[in-house]
């Protein structure tokens, strides 16, 4: 069984599907891998690294000639419609696929009768944990935000005692409690921030004082379908407001990473707050994929407003290009683990991880909203 590793092309892609220290964790599965040449190199992992060890991989030039010999095609962002044209019928894709933001794709999926694995669709239950790339590249997002946030602020994150005095602790406020928010919060307290954090569904109470933090209380219980937030009601967001504003008004940085799945990204903090923020505040908007989670905040890009600092960058676990390629070869391998036996494709449709990841098969493209396969 072949698989391909293709270089990533989009400018702000720095991550690799497949890392070198895998490569012995593939051959055991029966598989043969064949790597774009150049494809490690934004992520500091250079050709040789692939070339080494008891399972080297194969490096091809031409992307179109790799996908062609290849029974499965692994990267992090959908490929290029040419190069899913060269695909074989009945080959395998897995990577972010984000149907409905690319047009063509699902048609070239299914005239290609591609079998296609999106990663943004793994369910997130137990049993899938290990294969869950929104969950381990929301991690490093929420470990990078803080320090972003340090790296803006004209003040120091922890208290410090010297002969002229002594300097306060800086303030950080996440709102959104998720994975990134979790690692947002246990980061800046690793920094020697003061930390508080707020979301709408109760359980993350606990959750933000395992990690050091006060929670913010807002009253509000917006838990919605399966345990993820739903949007919140014009009353339960001035509910939310009068209560936060103060917060976010002490705040030296604040982190958003608040995402309802499927919107656009809900709006926590209006201009007339970020106005009224201490002088050099910064606001770190990790939901800028989304839309942003700030008025004002301009998705990919560093803006001013008022005395604040906004940040909202595009696409963050690639900031740490190696550690994130590292856990989403990890996610990869464990999906493989599943569909490849004794190395040969064996697909359990049954299975509801499976199931849940696949988007197109023989011919058919699932509704990436509906819940059944095929429609
Ligand atoms: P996400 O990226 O969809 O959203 C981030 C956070 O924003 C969530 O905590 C959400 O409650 C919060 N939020 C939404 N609207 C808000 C608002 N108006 N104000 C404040 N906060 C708001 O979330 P995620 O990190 O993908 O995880 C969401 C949930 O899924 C969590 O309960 C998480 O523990 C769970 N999860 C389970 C698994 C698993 O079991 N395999 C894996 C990952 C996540």
């Amino acid at each position: 069984l072949k698989i391909a590793v293709l270089k990533e092309t989009k400018d702000d892609e720095r991550r690799v599907a497949i890392v070198p220290s895998l490569l012995p964790k593939l051959a055991k599965l029966g598989i043969e891998v064949q790597v774009q040449s150049g494809a490690g190199l934004r992520a500091r992992l250079p050709d040789d690294a692939y070339l080494q060890g008891p399972s080297p991989a194969t490096l091809i030039d031409d992307p179109k000639a790799l996908v062609a010999d290849a029974d499965i095609v692994l990267a992090i962002q959908a490929p290029g419609l040419d190069t899913v044209a060269a695909m074989k019928p009945g080959a395998v894709l897995v990577s972010f696929l984000y149907l409905n933001k690319v047009p063509g794709l699902p048609e070239r999926l299914r005239d290609g009768k591609i079998t296609a694995f999106a990663m943004e669709a793994v369910p997130r239950i137990s049993r899938a944990q290990s294969l869950d790339a929104l969950s381990s590249q929301a991690a490093l997002s929420g470990y990078y935000a803080p320090l972003l946030g340090a790296l803006h602020l004209p003040r120091i994150m922890p208290m410090m005692t010297t002969a002229v005095g002594s300097l306060r602790a800086a303030k950080v406020l996440v709102m959104g409690l998720g994975v990134a928010g979790l690692q947002a919060l246990a980061t800046a307290r690793r920094l020697g921030a003061v930390t508080e954090g707020y979301d709408v569904r109760p359980e993350t109470r606990e959750q933000a004082q395992s990690v050091g933090a006060k929670f913010v209380d807002t009253g509000i219980d917006a838990t919605g379908e399966g345990g993820y937030a739903r949007e919140l009601t014009v009353e339960e967001q001035a509910k939310a407001a009068e209560v936060l504003t103060q917060h976010i008004q002490q705040a030296d940085v604040v982190i958003t990473t608040a995402n309802v799945p499927g919107r656009q990204a809900p709006r926590l903090v209006s201009r007339a707050q970020i106005e009224g923020m201490k002088p050099g505040a910064v606001i770190v908007d990790l939901a800028a994929d989304s839309g942003g989670n700030c008025e004002g905040t301009v998705p990919g890009q560093t803006v001013e407003i008022g005395p604040t600092v906004v940040l909202a960058p595009f696409n963050v676990p690639s900031l740490l290009a190696q550690h994130a390629s590292e856990l989403y070869a990890k996610n990869l391998l464990n999906l493989l683990a599943l569909i490849v036996q004794d190395g040969a494709l064996a697909l359990d449709l049954e299975d509801e991880v499976v199931l849940g990841t696949l988007v197109a098969y023989d011919g058919t493209v699932r509704d990436p909203d509906a819940r059944s396969f095929p429609v």
